[in-house]
This record gives structure tokens, sequence and C-alpha cells, in this order.
């Protein structure tokens, strides 16, 4: 039936047009996942013409480096399982014909700059069910997730110090201390104080002040050298460090060469009843949850009241609650004491 055909001819070309010229960046590949449609939009996405990819299945090299496959692929091959391994954000609709959505960061060869796609794939079945095409369709959603990133940054991070704020670390407390209780291996905490800092203040002035925390928070956060380390600003001059799996001798160790990196420094102090250079005084706690305790609280009062004592005892100085503990009740009299300096300053 030549007729028939011809209309059938007449609207594939008029549908490849009207995809040619859609706004909205889309390819298409055959169940051999060839190119067959590489419209503008999509050209102008990529950087990548439609003559370099057509009939081949080279779409990869307009998003990645190296060689992958691309959510219509996925599609094509009927691979949902895969799409975590490819995407960060994604999801399946299932086997019901509507394809699978997925959100990541694509490298953009040809571009030279990375671009944040959200990706719609859609199989197009004929009559019989056979697959015949895959749609894929993207968005950059690029200035949108930098504008999200940013946000979260302002709402987790301390502005002067770039470390964590009060609130990432009240959440990461929490978060530590279920995974302590239910693996019910140590959870550290240090709380590091800088010595007599109103003093600094009033001695060199607040912005020779605000350097001097960000020299300290340099310290800090270098210390915090694992994955789940966190180190935040805890309040004005105080960091606070959680170390998720760590005994308390190995927290010790970790307190005793911030205060040492710290010194090493020499920020000049000199102000009347300080040092001549820059110190700290940090407390130190750790703890296996029991099951029955609610919160981290403990933790925090016995890694304060360490600190305090650190303050009392003359500043410059490590001090750990478990083992001032220990002292108190005669337990650890054999124990070492965190090695400190002699006093420059009764509290
Ligand atoms: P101590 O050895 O007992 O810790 O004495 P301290 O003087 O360090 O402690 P205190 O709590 O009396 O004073 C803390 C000072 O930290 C007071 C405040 O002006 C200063 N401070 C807090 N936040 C900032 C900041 O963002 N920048 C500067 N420059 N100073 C700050
Ligand atoms: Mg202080
Ligand atoms: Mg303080």
């Amino acid at each position: 039936m030549p007729k028939l055909d011809k209309t059938i001819d007449v609207a594939d070309s008029y549908a490849v047009r009207l995809m040619q010229h859609l706004v909205v960046p889309t390819f298409v590949i055959d169940p051999k996942r060839r190119v067959v449609i590489w419209n503008r939009a999509c050209e102008r996405l990529t950087g990548v013409a439609a003559s370099e990819v057509l009939g081949t299945t080279k779409h990869w090299q307009a998003f990645y480096e190296t060689k992958r496959p691309c959510l219509a692929d996925l599609v094509a091959l009927d691979r949902p399982e895969q799409l975590p391994e490819f995407y960060s954000e994604y999801a399946a609709r299932g086997h019901n014909g509507l394809g699978f959505s997925a959100e990541n960061w694509c490298v953009m060869p040809k571009l030279g700059s990375q671009l944040y796609l959200a990706i719609d794939a859609g199989p197009i079945h004929d009559e019989a069910g056979n697959l015949i095409a895959v749609v894929e369709t993207l968005r950059d959603l690029t200035d949108q997730k930098r504008a999200e990133m940013a946000l979260k940054e302002l709402a987790t991070k301390d502005g002067l110090t770039g470390l964590s704020n009060r609130r990432a670390f009240d959440q990461m407390l929490m978060t530590e201390w279920a995974r302590a209780q239910r693996t019910q291996k140590p959870l550290a905490l240090l709380f590091v104080d800088v010595d007599h800092f109103k003093l600094f203040n009033d001695q060199h002035g607040h912005q020779p002040g605000d350097e001097c925390l960000r020299a300290v928070a340099a310290v800090v956060s270098r210390h915090a050298a694992r994955p789940l380390d966190l180190a935040s600003r805890y309040g004005g001059e105080e960091f606070a460090l959680i170390l998720p799996e760590m005994s308390c001798d190995e927290a010790c160790a970790i307190a005793e060469e911030i205060r040492c990196a710290v010194m090493a420094l020499r920020i000049t102090h000199g102000a009347i009843g300080a040092g001549d250079h820059v110190t700290l005084s940090v407390g130190v706690a750790c703890h296996i949850p029991g099951e029955a305790d609610g919160g981290p609280d403990h933790l925090l009062g016995s890694a304060d009241q360490a600190l305090y004592a650190a303050k009392r005892l003359g500043r410059n100085r490590v001090i750990c609650a478990e083992r001032m503990l220990a002292e108190f009740t005669g337990l650890g009299r054999d124990s070492e004491q965190v090695p400190g300096p002699a006093a420059r300053k009764s509290a």
C-alpha cells in the first residue's frame, strides 16, 4: 500500500524535524544503541555535532571521558539494577514502558566544563511490543545545583574558618552516637579551646584574632583525617572534633598533636597574664554508648569537664575525662597522665 507508506514517511520526517528543532536537548538510539537522532539543542548542550555521533554508539563521549552507558543505553538494555552504579540520583519506573530518570554531574569533554544534568530516557515500542527506539531528553540543572550546594554550604559551614558549624556538629554527633551504639565501638570527642583568647583580642585586635582562629581551625581540621572524622567550630574560640571508632589513648594522642602543632605555629600572644605564644587546652572524652543511653549528653558533659579541668590545672594541656575519673577514684593510680607543660598561670 504505497499511499500508506508515504503517509508514514511524511509522518516520520515531520516527527524527526519536530524533534530536531525541539528546545529540549534530545537524542534517540535504536535497539542496537546506535544514535539515530541528535537534535540541535543537544548539539548546543554538548558541543558535539550530530554528524559526529549519528550512526555510532559513541554518544557517551559527549558526556563522559571514559566509556560507560548513558541512561538511554540502560533503558535499551533494560538494566535498572545498574542505575546506582552510574547515577547519584535515579528513579527506575520499572518495566511498564516509562523508562528511567536520573541526575548526575557530567564531564562534558567537548565543552571542558562539568554540567549537572537531569536525564529522562523512555523506550518506544511497536504495536507488537518490540523496542524500536529509546528517547533521551536532558535538562541542564547546573545553576540550580550550584545554588543548592552553596545554600547547603552556608547552612552547615562556619563562615570564618570553613569548618562545619555547630548545627552540623550536633547532627553528626547524634548520627555517630547512634552508630557507636549499634556497633559498640568507642566514640571519642575532643573540645579544643584557645587559651586567654579574650586577652589576645584585647592585645592584638579583633582582626588578628580572626586570623588566629583560622590558623587554629586549619590545625584542628588537619587532624580530622579519616572520612568520618568531623572538625567543627563549636562556638567563639572553641572547636570540637568527633572521632568515631577511636580509643581513648588514640584520641589523647591526637589531642596532644593538635596542642603541639598550634604551639609550633608560634603565634605571638604576649598579653599580661598569658604566655608568649598562643596555646590550646583540650578536653577528651571517649565512650562506648550503653544500650539504655539516650543521647550523647554524657559524652559532651565529660569532654566539657575535662576541658574545664585543663583550664583549672593551668591551660596548655590535654586532659582526658576517663583518666581524670580513674585518678579520682584511685583506680588509675598507675595510669599515665597525659603530659602537659608546667602551668603558665593558675586558672
Ligand atoms: P580561657 O583561657 O579560659 O578560655 O579564656 P578566654 O579568654 O579564651 O575565654 P573567654 O570565654 O573569656 O573569651 C573568649 C573570647 O573569644 C571572647 C570573644 O571576644 C572571643 N571571640 C569569640 N568569637 C570570636 C571571633 O569570631 N573572632 C574573634 N577575634 N574573637 C572571638
Ligand atoms: Mg578560651
Ligand atoms: Mg571558650
